[in-house]
């Protein structure tokens, strides 16, 4: 079947755009969604059903919708949850918001467009129509549609190592995916524990161990050994930022962050002032200066950008105190078994090699930008000529306005949301920014229809 539109997808992204395009497209429209995902809307971020795992964007500007946005905190109250705006609600009740926001969009059947769930990954793409373009499903069937949203998220994070010299028994021991909590419950209590990367997925992983009752040690290994910075309990007001002001160069542009910081008492307070700005910021970067900075400072950034909750942060630094977890800055070289497994690394600002004995390694190198390498689906688009990789290789080359620039060759219009887009918006890997996003596609698409 043709449909007017196709959402390729079946995170976050996907079911806030189909969210808009049900609220704008006439009743004689059509939609599909195409997933893989069992839970349409969760992704890996909303899928989670650990209570610890909490958002980390206060509950007020987490809305589906930004022209309502205190439909979250509704939600939560309407459910008892004693939750202000300026909470951080936990991962697993966002999950369920955005599948009750769904459901009740759809229920609603007076004047609304058709809209089709597929349950399927599509595999490839079709290009035999005049006016759209389709997509062979891994259920065998293909569909097409006029206007098409790639929602494929960033993938998993890969290995950063060679397994396949190692036995089937230690492999095992080799947590590829920590998003299956399953695995906790294989670890002994007081098993050695590596952890892979040091951002948000390890606070994660931490906490989950800590709730299982876990006692044995975690020892956290990344590039630079920078650990998620926390939420002020008691935010001061974001700082007022004025971006048109700021200079372009990365190293001027820091030094004028780091005063502004220092003014405001608070980095926090600059953070939180430039984060409404940062595309903007970044639309006005020339790209050797967004180069310097995906090299020299994103780590940095990402510390100070993606905070955890104040309580969540407690905990943590308890536990990193009492020593069960402790952090290493280095490079790791290759892992080998030798009774454990042994972790070879180069520690950073030393010649010297060191290893890490551990019972289990746990891959927390989390959302790598990997940019279209993960998904084979894009890897054949750019073969045929339908998609770019941006020149940053952060994802897909698109336009201000999420639009794939020529497409498909025909009249079909390809458009992508979500963290595929960062080339061009570089922030655009959170609901606040990913909602803005889907209503401005959901929009173009129903300018289409007229
Ligand atoms: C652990 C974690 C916590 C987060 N916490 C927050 C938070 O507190 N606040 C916040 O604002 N943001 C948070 N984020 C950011 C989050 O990534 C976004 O909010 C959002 O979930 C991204 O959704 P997405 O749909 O773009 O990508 P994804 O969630 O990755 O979804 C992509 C989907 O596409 C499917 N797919 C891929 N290829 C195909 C194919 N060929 N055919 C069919 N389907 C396909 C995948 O199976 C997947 O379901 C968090 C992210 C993570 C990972």
């Amino acid at each position: 079947m043709i449909y007017d539109a196709v959402v390729v997808g079946s995170g976050f992204s996907a079911i806030s755009t189909v969210c808009n395009l049900v609220e704008l497209l006439p009743e004689t429209a059509s939609i599909a969604i195409v997933g893989d995902d069992p839970g349409f809307g969760r992704g890996t971020a909303y899928r989670t059903e650990f209570y610890l795992h909490r958002l980390n964007v206060p509950a007020g500007r987490m809305s589906l919708f930004p022209d309502r946005p205190n439909a979250f905190v509704e939600w939560l109250r309407e459910r008892k949850r004693p939750l202000d705006a300026g909470d951080f609600a936990s991962r697993q009740d966002y999950g369920l918001y955005i599948r009750d926001s769904l459901a009740a969009l759809l229920r609603n059947r007076k004047g609304r467009c058709r809209v089709d769930f597929i349950k399927a990954k599509a595999t490839g793409c079709v290009e035999r129509y005049a006016s759209a373009l389709g997509f062979l499903l891994d259920n065998g069937n293909e569909i097409a549609g006029r206007s098409i949203v790639l929602c494929l998220g960033v993938g998993n994070a890969q290995l950063p190592f060679d397994v396949s010299r190692l036995s089937a028994g230690a492999r095992s021991h080799i947590i590829e995916n920590p998003w299956r909590l399953s695995w906790l419950r294989r670890v002994g209590k007081i098993d050695t524990i590596c952890i892979l990367g040091s951002g948000l997925t390890m606070i994660d992983q931490v906490l989950a161990l800590s709730a299982h009752g876990f006692m044995g040690k975690i020892v956290v290994l990344s590039r630079r050994g920078l650990v998620p910075l926390d939420h002020a309990s008691h935010a001061k007001p974001a700082a007022e930022i004025d971006v048109g002001a700021l200079p372009t160069r990365m190293s001027e542009l820091l030094h004028v962050l780091r005063r502004k910081s220092k003014d405001a008492g608070d980095w926090r307070s600059v953070m939180d002032g430039l984060r409404p700005k940062t595309q903007a910021l970044w639309s006005r970067l020339p790209e050797l200066e967004r180069r310097r900075f995906l090299r020299h400072a994103l780590p940095w950034w990402n510390v100070h950008r993606h905070r955890v909750a104040p309580d969540v942060f407690r905990r943590f630094e308890t536990m990193m105190q009492s020593g069960q977890v402790s952090v290493r800055a280095g490079y790791l070289q290759n892992v080998e078994e030798a009774g454990a497994l042994a972790l070879h690394y180069r520690p950073r600002g030393g010649s010297l090699a060191a290893w890490i004995e551990a019972d289990w390694i746990v891959n927390c190198t989390g959302m790598e930008r990997a940019g279209i390498a993960h998904s084979p689906l894009l890897q054949e688009m750019q073969r045929k000529g339908l998609i770019n990789a941006d020149p940053l290789r952060l994802g897909l080359t698109v336009d201000a306005r999420s639009r794939v620039p020529g497409s498909s060759g025909n009249d079909a219009v390809i458009y992508a949301v979500g963290a595929l887009t960062a080339g061009q918006f570089w922030e655009i890997t959170a609901v606040p920014d990913i909602r803005v996003q889907a209503r401005n596609v959901a929009q173009a698409i129903a300018g289409r229809l007229r």
